[in-house]
């Protein structure tokens, strides 16, 4: 498979002079199998310039044709879509899955963000086909990809979906807005602690293997302390969990809004320092946007 990052900001997009190296906007990743399907995974202002890509792709081709996997309804992961060109073109045809939980359904809440009072155009006005799901823990069919959910933990334990990608005897796994569940220990009794110690061995269950984990890792160990429950991880539980569930390949994604290219440089650094002083094979690739990885490169 392949893999292309064109928003790996978290929470609200960030453009300055500070985050030019790894970019401003938010989540938005192209995944393609050796049969040229496609997968997005997320909606955020990143697929505006990954829908003039695919426009361009479309000349030579036919028409586009995509399965949308939205890891939930946050801003930061549906506000590229009324600027996604693709769905203004009849033909072009697009499968959106999300997770259950949400108070309106998925399309109901892309109209809402299109309504009157925020945007010119109506979503329910766009020529394009599309069609929703939502769905909890399943597996799911695209084309050659085959697809699994997670329900992860983002400030509760539901209503945002981590999701596997398996194609080309590859596996990718896709983790944002999640946060580890060892929050909990804190103020439930031992009995609960031990169901919330199986919750995080079935999510590492979920990654094992993965040859490529896209891990939210907004904050580093200082600022984590400060927004514990918040739903989002450090670096550091990012690599944990790919040292505990034998990833080959971890790429940070959900860069916290105010961390400046500087920033992120050092804690990569650290990150690095840190696997070499403990000889692990790991490898740390950090997702900037136009980041491209083709996982035959990393057998
Ligand atoms: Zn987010
Ligand atoms: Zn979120």
């Amino acid at each position: 498979m392949r893999v292309k990052f064109w928003g790996v900001r978290g929470s609200i997009p960030a453009p300055s002079k500070h985050t030019v190296k790894y970019g401003g906007n938010t989540a938005a990743i192209e995944v393609r199998n050796n049969n040229d399907d496609l997968i997005i995974i997320d909606a955020g202002t990143g697929i505006r310039l990954l829908g003039y890509s695919l426009l361009k792709e479309a000349k030579e081709k036919k028409n586009i044709e995509a399965m949308f996997l939205i890891s939930h309804t946050h801003w930061d992961h549906i506000q590229g879509i009324p600027f996604f060109v693709p769905l203004y073109i009849p033909n072009n045809n697009f499968e959106f899955v999300g997770p259950q939980g949400t108070k309106r359904t998925l399309e109901e809440i892309f109209e809402l963000q299109m309504d009157h009072d925020y945007f010119p155009l109506n979503f329910s006005g766009l020529p394009s086909k599309t069609t929703f799901s939502q769905v909890l823990e399943t597996t799911l069919k695209y084309k050659n990809f085959k697809i699994e959910t997670k329900i992860l933990n983002h400030g509760n334990l539901g209503g945002v979906l981590g999701y596997k990608i398996e194609a080309d005897n590859q596996s990718i796994v896709y983790s944002s807005d999640h946060e580890g569940y060892e929050i909990f220990f804190e103020t439930h009794s031992e009995k609960t602690i031990n169901i919330i110690k199986k919750t995080e061995e079935k999510y590492h269950t979920f990654v094992n293997n993965a040859d490529l984990l896209i891990h939210d890792a907004q904050y580093d160990e200082e600022d984590y302390k400060k927004k514990r429950g918040w739903g989002h991880s450090s670096f550091d539980y990012a690599i944990n969990t790919a040292l505990s569930s034998n990833v080959k390949l971890l790429s940070f994604i959900h860069y916290d809004p105010d961390y400046s290219d500087e920033k992120l440089d050092k804690i990569f650094e650290e990150c690095n320092l840190k696997l070499k002083n403990e000889n692990h094979n790991l490898k740390i690739i950090p997702a900037y946007e136009g980041l491209e990885l083709n996982l035959d490169d990393y057998k």
